[in-house]
């Protein structure tokens, strides 16, 4: 009966996100690295929307806490199996909608893997942004006698405030048009994976530069690629554009002001305030509030178009299973569940999230109770 009522209250939730055409979290969970194995994990228990925390008592009071998501995926969840989930947004672009997916979480704890997949790429490896413009390619094309598709790109980087255009070179500088909320940086027309996997490429490379072994910039910056499509009806002629913003996010953990100083503070303060400008633009979206602050930070300037309103927007929410990281774990899912239910601030469904997760937790302390008791 129990595990019914929290299937049941999932779909409700699902039902009420898809009516509503917005916000979905999804929580991924890192395996062990290799080497690891065996350790002891954070993550105690994942069944399809749950996710379950426990705190070794050596990190405080030990403890369990239950968070509930639109989809939970466990450490052995493929890459495709992560994007079958994410496929009918992507799909969605083609109509003429906005997406935005956004990969969160602390540094080491898989964001870059979901979206851009390990640095040793094969074909079953890769992440959320090769997939989703293989997908347009295919549909596109399966929509042929009906539709004309042009497809575009731009790749940026957001370090300290300032955005740098990562799909620079001489020919591409020459040959390119101008986007719209970064006037700056290059669109570049890609009609193939094959067009594309360069172009992410080139990211690559030019993203590296100003990086060092020490200085790992890719993690405490956020990096974006924006997809431009325009749909025209071949019988009407009407247009359509779609546009999608893939965002790996620089790393969300709380920088201990007492230790850095100088270029670390200021990135550390530039990151804090750009993901809690994300939140509070998240949050007042959802309470329908007449201003919503897009201009606080360079971040939510560039999504502008691409949340609230029709657009679509799914958050991966990325935890590691070391008990090193359980403070982060736990913030991490905590800033989730605040984006996720936020959203369904006025849905009864909301309160029913917040009854179940309460009976989860007496559950889990009755059982501890009766583990004792034998
Ligand atoms: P982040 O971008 O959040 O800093 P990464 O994506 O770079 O984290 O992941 C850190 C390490 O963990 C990398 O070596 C990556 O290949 C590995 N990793 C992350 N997620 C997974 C996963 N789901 N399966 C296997 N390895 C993973
Ligand atoms: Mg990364």
């Amino acid at each position: 009966g129990y595990h019914r009522v929290l299937e049941e209250n999932r779909k409700l939730y699902n039902q009420v996100q898809d009516l509503k055409g917005s916000i979905r979290v999804y929580c991924r969970v890192r395996p062990f690295l290799p080497g690891q194995a065996n350790r002891f994990s954070t993550v105690d228990h994942i069944e399809e929307g749950n996710v379950t925390i426990i705190t070794p008592s050596k990190y405080g009071k030990e403890g369990r806490r239950s968070f509930t998501f639109n989809k939970v995926f466990g450490p052995t969840a493929s890459q495709e199996e992560v994007f079958s989930d994410t496929r009918p947004l992507i799909r969605s672009v083609l109509d003429g909608f906005n997406v935005c997916i956004f990969a969160y979480g602390q540094t080491g704890s898989g964001k870059t893997h979901t979206m851009s997949g390990p640095d040793e790429l094969s074909e079953k490896s890769q992440g959320v942004n090769y997939r989703a413009l293989n997908d347009l390619f295919l549909l596109s094309e399966q929509r042929k006698d009906s539709f004309c598709y042009d497809v575009s790109v731009q790749m940026i980087e957001i370090y300290n405030e300032q955005v740098r255009d990562l799909l620079v070179t001489d020919e591409i500088r020459n040959s390119s048009q101008k986007g719209l909320n970064v006037p700056d940086a290059n669109v570049v027309p890609v009609v193939s994976t094959s067009d594309v996997l360069e172009l992410m490429k080139l990211g690559q490379r030019n993203r590296a530069v100003g990086s060092t072994a020490l200085n790992d910039r890719s993690s405490r910056s956020h990096s974006c690629l924006t997809v431009h499509v325009q749909g025209r009806d071949l019988t009407t002629g009407a247009v359509l554009r779609g546009c999608m913003h893939l965002v790996d996010l620089a790393g969300s953990e709380r920088v201990d002001k007492s230790e850095v100083t100088g270029d670390r503070l200021k990135e550390a303060q530039h990151i804090n305030r750009s993901l809690s400008a994300l939140g509070d633009v998240i949050s007042s979206l959802a309470q329908k509030n007449s201003h919503v602050p897009y201009r606080n930070s360079k971040l939510t300037q560039l999504l502008q178009d691409s949340l609230g309103g029709q657009a679509k927007t799914l958050m991966f929410v990325h935890i590691s299973p070391e008990p090193d990281a359980v403070g982060e774990t736990i913030s991490t899912l905590k800033f989730a569940e605040r984006v996720s239910t936020v959203e369904l601030g006025a849905a009864r469904v909301n309160k029913d999230g917040a009854d179940v997760r309460e009976l989860k937790e007496q559950i889990a302390s009755l059982k501890a109770a009766l583990a004792r008791k034998e």
